[in-house]
């Protein structure tokens, strides 16, 4: 039988640091865990260099980059879906919203919006990703939560609707006005916060522990922000207007419950989803997915390869042949695993808003669909502009057929993207990533998995914009910008500095194309 609950599949956009490890084993602790995969990295994870990090992916044998935890609650399966983010912020980290219904935008109380996050953001605001966010730390000293709501309109222009609000300031967290009922939702710290944290619900005039004037404090600035206009709505929030806000510390498991009952009560669930071809497929529609990630040569000596795909319709049975859209092959999949981390259980069933593995899936690339019964093939998954950029030679032209492979297998990947042009020559690609730890992963297996070890060095690029033929000329000779082409034939223009795109795209607004979100920030 068909597995029919509900289905929520999100991530978490955030800030090195803001708690996304903690918010995640909360949430894991308030739900029953089906799929524990590796999705909470310990601490001696992630302050592993780099080359420790390429070692123990070897030795799991599976990525530690890209996990996904799966569980029950109030009777929905969520399936949560890791964003790398820390010295391994990738193409990966953006391509795994394509992956995902729903976004929550953790901010750190003290610190507010950060880079990365608002990287984050654009893409989701691109994609229509509708976003929740959390505040959180409110457990000790932060911005006030005014400032903070009108930094999210000012810097993103996403209206917040909080659905709590803090009692207490910043630092001294009793608990939450439930702005929909009225109702004090009071914490109570738990040594360590290890077990679920008790919250207890209590009407306005039942409220305790908290000061008259602080309790008051709250209620006035709650009724100010509904004059205001600032109170949830359903529809504004789907078409990624408004955000609802809630105060949480995920350290002291404060709000986390909250959390879970507004992912299952506002968040919504998978969509029917168009093809490229206009075709619509519906959730319950025979089976289809799509690739948003692919993951090889973490043993070389079997060459092993994961292909990561999100079901978007109909149910997945292990073992079940279905075409691949882009060769029209049958595609065998009985080794389908559960979604991702470092253990490998094998998966029987999965279905839309599901994430699954594929092992040895040589012929499946980053974008590619898979179905059953009638053909479908879905949009691509959109490339990011490259914040860094590095020329790549052959240590030995005598392996230059080997290093070409290589290239070209791993651009194919969307490890990196390989930019070329007449004036540099075939035997010099450019090699662009959204974050340095993909020229590591370029490195390791240009010398392992394909037996020429190449030399990177580095250029003097930061930004990278969309042209075209006519764009090329014009730009051709100026100081600070150079074009290159990828193998798909896009063109990019990449200055040295963000004033020089930005000049050019007042100057001459023809030139730049819209396509790829910005980047940097
Ligand atoms: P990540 O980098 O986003 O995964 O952040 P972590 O979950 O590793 O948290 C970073 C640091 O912030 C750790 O020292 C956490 O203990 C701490 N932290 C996370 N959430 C909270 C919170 O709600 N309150 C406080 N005071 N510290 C927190």
């Amino acid at each position: 039988m068909s597995d029919k609950r509900p289905r929520r599949t999100f991530a978490v956009i955030s800030h090195p640091d803001a708690g996304k490890s903690t918010l995640t084993e909360a949430l894991a602790l308030h739900a029953r865990v089906i799929n524990q995969a590796g999705a909470v990295h310990g601490k001696d994870d992630r302050k592993a260099t780099v080359s420790d990090w390429m070692d123990m992916e070897k030795a799991r044998g599976i990525s530690i980059t890209s996990a996904a935890l799966q569980f029950v609650y109030r009777d929905h399966v969520v399936n949560l879906v890791d964003t790398p983010g820390h010295s391994d912020f990738s193409e990966d980290t953006y391509r795994v919203l394509s992956a995902v219904d729903s976004a929550v935008m953790l901010v750190d109380a003290g610190k507010g919006l950060e880079p990365q996050t608002l990287k984050l953001f654009r893409v989701c605001a691109l994609r229509g990703i509708p976003v929740i966010t959390v505040i959180n730390k409110w457990d000790r000293p932060g911005l006030s939560p005014l400032g903070l709501m009108d930094e999210i309109e000012q810097e993103i222009k996403l209206r917040p609707t909080p659905l709590t609000w803090p009692v207490g300031e910043a630092g001294d967290f009793r608990g939450v006005l439930d702005r929909r009922t009225g109702e004090f939702v009071k914490y109570t710290r738990t040594a360590g916060g290890a077990e679920r944290a008790p919250e207890r619900r209590l009407s306005p005039d039942e409220v305790e522990d908290v000061d008259a004037d602080v309790w008051s404090a709250a209620v006035d600035e709650s009724e100010l922000l509904s004059l205001d206009g600032a109170d949830h709505d359903q529809e504004r929030f789907l078409g990624g207007e408004t955000t609802p806000v809630m105060f949480a510390s995920a350290l002291q498991n404060f709000g986390v419950a909250q959390l879970l009952e507004l992912l299952v009560e506002l968040a919504p669930g998978p969509s029917a989803t168009a093809g490229v071809d206009g075709s619509v497929r519906q959730v319950d529609d025979a089976f289809s997915a799509f690739v948003f990630k692919v993951q090889s040569g973490m043993n070389t000596s079997h060459r092993d390869r994961l292909a990561y795909a999100r079901v978007v319709s109909g149910t997945f049975e292990r073992g079940m042949v279905v075409t691949h859209a882009s060769t029209g092959r049958p595609f065998a999949t009985k080794y389908a695993q559960a979604v991702f981390g470092r253990t490998t259980s094998s998966v029987e069933q999965a279905a839309p808003g599901d994430i699954i593995g594929f092992v040895n899936a040589q012929a499946l690339r980053v974008g590619d669909t898979v179905y059953d019964g009638d053909a479908i093939d879905y949009p691509p998954v959109p490339s990011f502009a490259p914040e860094h950029f590095m020329t790549a030679t052959a240590k030995d032209i005598g392996r230059y057929k080997q290093f070409r492979r290589g290239i070209e297998q791993l651009d194919q990947e969307g490890v990196v993207q390989v930019l070329r042009s007449d004036l540099r020559g075939d035997q010099t690609p450019v090699l662009a990533a959204v974050g340095p730890l993909q020229f590591e992963v370029v490195e390791e297996r240009m010398k392992n998995e394909f037996t020429s070890p190449i030399r990177l060095s580095r250029l003097d690029y930061q930004v990278a914009r969309r042209t075209d033929a006519e764009g090329a000329r014009a730009l051709r000779g100026q100081r600070g910008v150079e074009v290159l082409q990828r193998a798909d034939g896009t063109h990019l223009a990449l200055f040295t500095d963000k004033w020089r795109a930005n000049k050019v795209a007042r100057a001459e607004p023809a030139i730049l194309l819209e396509g790829l979100p910005a980047g940097g920030s």
